[in-house]
């Protein structure tokens, strides 16, 4: 367990290195016309022919199935997922009006956004993630105590099992939509639900898990500490199950289900991915069970093809920095020297997730930052060329596609792994991670909110 925050003056000189560090190891995405962008560093442990391991695959597996299992309770708990037949997905949207705003050329492939912002239930990426956690430890509760009526799943929402739930905790420290996630999903079932919230998380989220019969603790300080108290009253009572965000690999598996869905979609709007026509993912990234989640699928799908790039804001780059140093602990932002702030609530964490490093780092491509300044810029354009209602952070990956045509260390990436050729084959998705639960108040806020140049 990793706990606490920087440790004084000792980690001065190592604070002076990191920075030096990320200032060594990235390379800036050239300035065009005023727009401020981000800076992107080329992962040297990505292995092309990387595999993951048999366990993970096998675990990835498992969850798709166990959503599957789940898909008759989803569907009886939350009418709107009917029609889908209980399975939580998003569209994949093609979006020529963002491209042509990007200035991205036809010439670099295909520009598509998978809309996770449009998911039901929890309004976000973690839909998958936070709720499979959910049902993962609801499934071992129902084995344990017989709660299956005649392997019905349906049975789950009845009076003996509610009343069961009812006696346990699942609690969860969240910047907002882990917790939106959890909250809803643990509630639903009738379980006590406790979600400590760090001080970023935005008071409309709050607000809507408290109409659902959520607990909410507001912790004044950042997202470790908003985890700590949770992880403390998890440890202390068998009947208190806590969702670690820093170390959990069922929300990692949960996530990784998307790209099973996301092949057939692709396929749909005639997109081929294999060596000579490749597939690059941008993904916003906090604490990295989320992207880590969506490479591990990439990669046991396409393999090498798929070419997975983490986009993280500029002030809270916790997986750039655990990746730079993989052979500690993930460090924390602050010993960087960052302050951590960000308008991007779901991705303002200050620690990486261990088990998401591990698993990301043979796998992901590089990693981007971006700034408020710039996902603001990035919320309009999708506004305003296409109508999508996306939360800050879930604007994150269009950084990618601009850096496309901006950045020298992309244009060498793309050069040594001999895709010059082919990028006009290719196609790339920005995941859209979130937004559909957000106020218009909130929206139209951000969309006008003044930022220093950053
Ligand atoms: C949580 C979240 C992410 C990133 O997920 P991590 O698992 O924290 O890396 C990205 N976008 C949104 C909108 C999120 O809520």
């Amino acid at each position: 367990m990793r706990g606490g925050q920087g440790n004084g003056m000792e980690n001065y000189s190592a604070l002076q290195n990191n920075r030096d560090r990320i200032d060594m190891t990235t390379s800036i995405c050239e300035k065009a016309e005023g727009s401020a962008d981000g800076r992107l560093w080329i992962n040297p442990r990505r292995e092309n022919m990387a595999s993951v391991g048999e366990d993970h695959q096998a675990a990835v597996r498992a969850a798709a199935a166990r959503l599957q299992r789940f898909a008759p309770l989803m569907a009886k708990l939350f009418p709107e997922l009917e029609k889908a037949g209980g399975i939580i997905e998003s569209p994949l949207l093609e979006v020529p009006l963002v491209a042509d705003g990007l200035g991205f050329e036809r010439n670099k492939g295909r520009l598509l956004v998978k809309g996770d912002h449009m998911l039901l239930v929890a309004g976000s990426i973690k839909a998958r993630g936070g709720i499979h956690a959910v049902l993962s430890h609801v499934e071992d509760l129902a084995r344990e105590a017989s709660l299956l009526v005649d392997g019905d799943y349906t049975s789950l929402a009845g009076e003996k099992a509610r009343s069961f739930f009812a006696q346990r905790t699942i609690s969860v420290g969240s910047t907002g939509n882990l917790g939106l996630s959890i909250g809803t999903m643990a509630a639903a079932l009738g379980f006590r639900t406790v979600v400590h919230m760090s001080k970023e998380a935005k008071g409309w989220k709050k607000e809507r898990l408290l109409g659902l019969g959520v607990e909410v603790v507001q912790h004044n300080g950042d997202y470790e500490a908003a985890l700590a108290a949770g992880r403390r009253q998890g440890a202390e009572d068998p009947r208190h199950f806590f969702v670690d965000d820093e170390d959990s690999l069922p929300l990692l598996y949960g996530y990784a289900t998307a790209i099973e869905h996301l092949k057939t979609q692709l396929a749909d709007h005639g997109v081929q991915v294999d060596d000579d026509h490749p597939l690059f993912v941008y993904v916003p990234c906090g604490v990295g069970g989320a992207p880590a989640g969506v490479a591990l699928g990439l990669n046991m799908v396409f393999g090498g093809a798929a070419h997975c790039f983490f986009v993280e804001p500029r002030e809270c780059p916790c997986v750039l920095l655990a990746m730079q140093q993989p052979d500690g602990p993930p460090p924390s932002i602050y010993d960087a020297g960052l302050t951590g702030m960000t308008e991007a609530d779901g991705l303002a964490v200050p620690r990486a997730s261990q088990c998401a490093v591990d698993i990301a780092l043979p796998l992901v491509s590089g990693v981007l930052l971006t700034d408020d300044k710039t996902m603001q810029k990035h919320t309009r354009l999708a506004y305003e060329a296409h109508s999508l209602r996306l939360e800050p952070s879930a604007a994150a990956g269009f950084a990618g596609p601009e850096c496309l045509a901006k950045s020298t260390a992309m244009a060498e990436y793309i050069a040594k792994n001999d895709l010059s050729e082919k990028m006009g084959n290719g196609a790339h998705v920005v995941w859209a991670t979130g937004g559909r639960f957000m106020p218009d108040a909130e929206f139209f806020a951000f969309l006008d909110r003044k930022f220093d140049t950053q």
